[in-house]
């Protein structure tokens, strides 16, 4: 049996911004409930492992230490200072809270950790379900982003394995702060599967945004059509992923799973269903088990139905991490304390009954358009395949 890390502790908890942010960290409890309560972790083969801290040389092959000191100046004393509105800090997605330099830190330390487990062999798969925070730039705080975990971890794997990583990122959102971190990188591949920025922050993540440099060609982007469901997610993927996978030849993937692409997800306009993200990361899966020796370190993202989707769908990730088939009923007493809480009526399911949410009234028109986007993303990327081949 293999074993798939869970890297958790409290503590993570505490990257948090106001009360009334949208970011919550309420949903990663209860996504830690839900799995301990269904007896998915906190075994031999399921581990608990505790997060560590990022070091400051690991937050330097990614941040200005510029940047870092403003951070670091304002988790100190969370009174706004001019200059730091340069850095992203202090607005409305970002603002200014004690200990928010040791929170981010925390979260890229437990993302570094999946990736220690991983690439040490002490695990095949780990999940940091804290990271995924995508939007982070070298030195500018975004989209609720302080520091980037992914490439932070990126680089680490770079460093320490040499590693050549394929980032996949299904979050509704671009992952515009991974991209550009990575853009003139021959050695990353990012693909970004997203509603588009014609519709949604961050208003990036075009087909032509291709990479710069020796990086160029290594810069996938998918943007999706506003209201796309699942078939046309799936469709979208398996149309690209397999193909890029296969001419890349990634020692390792790094799946960012942010579940905001969920229709009933308050930010976003996409209409997918839990079931995706089963579907999504058994196929990294396999990809992974092809070319990786297995390896793949899979994170949390944006996801803001915290007690509607958050922890069903994170559950049915690491169920896919774990090569499971999980049951669909949610245990009972679970569900009664979720509607306690949060004073609403909450799905019996893991994966959302096909019949639970009307078809998008336009479904064969926004298939149709994410075809001609990935039939144009394919024409774009494909014939520089060739270039990638005489590089190995
Ligand atoms: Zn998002």
């Amino acid at each position: 049996m293999s074993t798939t890390a869970f890297i958790w502790g409290d503590q993570l908890a505490s990257y948090r911004f106001t009360a009334q942010h949208p970011l919550n960290p309420r949903r990663l409890q209860l996504t830690v409930e839900l799995l301990g309560r269904m007896g998915l972790i906190g075994d031999e083969q399921a581990p608990i492992v505790a997060p560590r801290y990022a070091e400051a040389d690991e937050l330097e092959a990614v941040h200005d230490v510029a940047y870092l000191e403003a951070v670091r100046a304002a988790s100190a004393d969370p009174e706004p200072r001019a200059g730091y509105a340069t850095f992203g800090l202090g607005s409305e997605d970002v603002p200014l809270v004690p200990g928010m330099d040791e929170a981010a830190r925390l979260v890229c330390g437990a993302t570094l950790t999946a990736a220690e487990w991983v690439m040490t062999g002490r695990a095949t798969r780990a999940f940091s379900i804290a990271g995924g925070l995508h939007h982070a730039r070298r030195a500018e705080a975004a989209g609720f982003c302080i520091y980037n975990d992914l490439a932070i971890a990126i680089r680490w794997l770079q460093r320490h394995y040499g590693s050549r990583v394929m980032y996949i990122d299904i979050d509704a959102h671009h992952g515009d702060g991974v991209q550009w971190l990575c853009y003139d990188d021959p050695g990353v591949l990012t693909v970004s599967f997203h509603e588009s920025g014609a519709f949604l922050f961050p208003g990036t993540g075009f087909i032509d945004e291709l990479g710069d440099g020796d990086g160029y060609g290594y810069s996938v982007n998918v943007p999706l059509d506003a209201h796309t469901e699942d078939g046309s997610f799936l469709e979208s993927f398996n149309g690209l992923v397999p193909e890029l996978a296969a001419h890349f030849r990634p020692d390792v993937i790094l799946l960012q799973a942010g579940c905001d692409a969920h229709v009933l997800d308050p930010l976003t306009h996409l209409r997918c269903t839990t079931g995706l993200y089963e579907h999504v990361t058994r196929l990294a899966c396999e990809l992974a088990d092809r070319y990786c020796g297995g390896r793949l370190i899979a994170t949390g993202g944006g996801g803001y139905a915290v007690y509607t989707v958050v922890p069903r769908a994170w559950a049915l990730v690491w169920g896919a991490l774990r090569g499971l088939r999980l049951d669909d009923e949610l245990p009972l007493d679970w569900c009664r304390s979720l509607r306690l809480e949060s004073g609403r009526d909450v799905p019996a399911t893991l994966r959302d009954p096909t019949e639970a949410f009307p078809p998008a009234p336009r479904r064969a028109e926004i298939a149709a358009n994410n075809r001609r986007t990935v039939t144009a993303v394919r024409q774009q990327v494909l014939p520089l395949l060739s270039g990638w081949g005489l590089a190995f």
